[in-house]
């Protein structure tokens, strides 16, 4: 067997269905088929048929340049049940000067449509949800498909989390792979930063970050995506990535750790915190050992989400 032969066999092999080929879904699709991991299948469904079809024939197109060979085509909701994951990318944009809570409801209605036409189809996947506000549609997801916690997962505060290490790593001139620092609680307003628990190699952050330094960063990585908007309308290229580093760590089932939205028995709610990612979803969520002020801080943002959870007519 040659080397080749092997080295694909070893790469991932699932099928992934994507549903929203809007920005955000075609940033996710096109980095999974130009990832030298990528996935052997992918079906793109859209409201819009017409869409889907053209950007699965444009993606086919990309796909060419890969060494492995994946099936990429436009179709409906009967290729849900042999999917082994299913990202979720549908839904309405954030507005210039909208907050995510303000499409809560606009995107409940299109979660709850999406999740009935895939439950009927004995899926038994992992859900990945990037609709905004995230922890929210990813907790309806758990409502209205009734899976297991375990295998409904949101972004969370990964895309927060690349533009903490962007900016730390601007900063200090140190690559971001090796800042190992995370934002967690709510992808949104309240967010924090536990910069008791962040380290960069193996020094703690305080010796290359003054507070000052922190507490702007922190403002900067809240502020990233009004930014973009303000500019460019909406914000697609990074959440793409990590859906796609999501994606390859179950398919491979790496066991790496990543802040996605995961489920908290104790709040009955979603919130991004530290998480084993398998290929059985998530394996475990990681506790911290925060400073009391950031306990506060978590809480709140937790207790925003809760909020907004509330404020949903779950029949
Ligand atoms: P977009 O408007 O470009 O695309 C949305 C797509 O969803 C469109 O193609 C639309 O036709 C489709 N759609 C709408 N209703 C549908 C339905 N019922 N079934 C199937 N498809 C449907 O928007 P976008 O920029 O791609 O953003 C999509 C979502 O991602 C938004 O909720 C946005 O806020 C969110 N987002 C999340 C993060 C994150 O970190 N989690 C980051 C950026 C954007």
């Amino acid at each position: 067997m040659t080397i080749t032969l092997l080295l694909n066999i070893i790469r991932v092999m699932g099928k992934v269905v994507l549903i929203g080929c809007g920005n955000v879904g075609m940033s996710y699709a096109y980095s999974l088929v130009t990832s030298k991991n990528k996935v052997s299948e992918l079906v793109l469904i859209d409201v819009n048929h017409k869409k889907a079809e053209g950007e699965a024939l444009d993606l086919q197109h990309a796909a060419v340049y890969n060494k492995t060979r994946v099936k990429i085509k436009a179709g409906n909701y009967e290729d849900c049940a042999d999917a082994n994951i299913i990202c979720i990318c549908a839904g309405a944009t954030q507005l210039p000067g909208e907050t995510r809570p303000d499409l809560l409801n606009r995107n409940y209605k299109i979660m709850s449509n999406i999740v009935g036409a895939i439950t009927k189809t004995g899926f038994k996947g992992i859900y990945l949800v990037a609709t905004n506000p995230v922890d929210v549609m990813t907790y309806t997801v758990l409502r209205l498909s009734g899976a297991k916690p375990n295998k409904v997962i949101g972004s969370g505060t990964t895309l927060d989390t690349s533009r903490l290490r962007h900016l730390i790593g601007e900063v200090t001139s140190i690559h971001p792979k090796n800042i190992h620092s995370y934002v967690i609680g709510e992808h949104g307003d309240t967010s924090m930063v536990p910069w008791s628990c962040s380290f960069i190699g193996l020094n703690k952050v305080d010796q290359f970050l003054t507070e000052e330094q922190c507490s702007q960063i922190v403002k900067q990585v809240r502020n990233s995506a009004y930014e973009i908007i303000e500019r460019k309308g909406s914000t697609y290229y990074g959440i793409g990535i990590c859906l796609q580093d999501i994606t390859e760590a179950i398919l491979e089932d790496s066991g790496e750790i990543k802040t996605v939205s995961s489920y908290s028995k104790e709040h009955d709610t979603y919130f991004g915190m530290p998480s084993i990612l398998s290929k059985r979803g998530i394996v475990r969520t990681l506790g911290l050992d925060m400073r009391p002020i950031e306990r506060e801080k978590l809480d709140k943002s937790i207790k925003a989400i809760k909020d907004m959870c509330n404020d949903i007519n779950f029949e």
